[in-house]
């Protein structure tokens, strides 16, 4: 980084701090010659990410289009709506940071399925309804099922999706988590 006053490309950084909610880390810079101060900003490089949908078409990753599809899957469940949207960013975060800068509208419904599965059964159900294209009874039972299956094998009993979810985050989770483990083992 050269300075913008002599253009010496030798500078020492005199203070870091995180900007942008996170999003950059702002630097103040003095510069080795001329002893001038300078600002720069580092940031996440934000690369397109496409989307191959089930028929085949590809189309940019939109993300308040996936907002709106877990707002929807959401409704009335009493999940408030930042942590919708912290759900959002984790999922384009997690896109982001792939090698690949292709994925299927399935691998990125999975992701949401993932972090729904804890919040809500009932935003879970509705979401995979939407996106793995159910045609009837049979495949909300299923699901279900397997929803059922899935959180008595990898949590203990006396924990359902719904009556902790409220409002958690994913640290509170994954302490309660612990917490039920250990009294189950003692
Ligand atoms: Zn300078």
């Amino acid at each position: 980084m050269r300075c913008p006053f002599c253009n010496n490309p030798d500078n020492r950084v005199l203070e870091s701090r995180s900007a942008e909610g996170g999003q950059s880390i702002r630097r103040r810079r003095e510069c080795l010659r001329c002893k001038r101060r300078f600002t720069t900003y580092e940031q996440i490089e934000f690369v397109p990410v496409t989307v191959i949908k089930r028929d085949g078409r590809r189309e940019g990753f939109d993300r308040s289009k996936l907002l709106r599809g877990i707002v929807r899957a959401c409704e009335k469940t009493g999940i408030p709506q930042m942590r919708l949207e912290e759900i959002t960013d984790e999922v384009e975060a997690e896109l982001q940071q792939r090698e690949v800068r292709e994925v299927t509208s399935n691998e990125i419904g999975e992701l949401v399925l993932q972090k729904l599965r804890y919040l809500s059964e009932v935003a879970y159900v509705r979401f995979a309804s939407v996106y793995r294209q159910f045609r009837g009874i049979a495949d909300f039972i299923h699901t279900l099922n397997q929803l059922r299956n899935d959180n008595s094998t990898t949590h203990r009993e006396g924990r359902s999706p719904t009556n902790t979810s409220i409002g958690d985050s994913s640290l509170e989770t994954e302490e309660t988590e612990k917490t039920v483990t250990l009294s189950a083992h003692s």
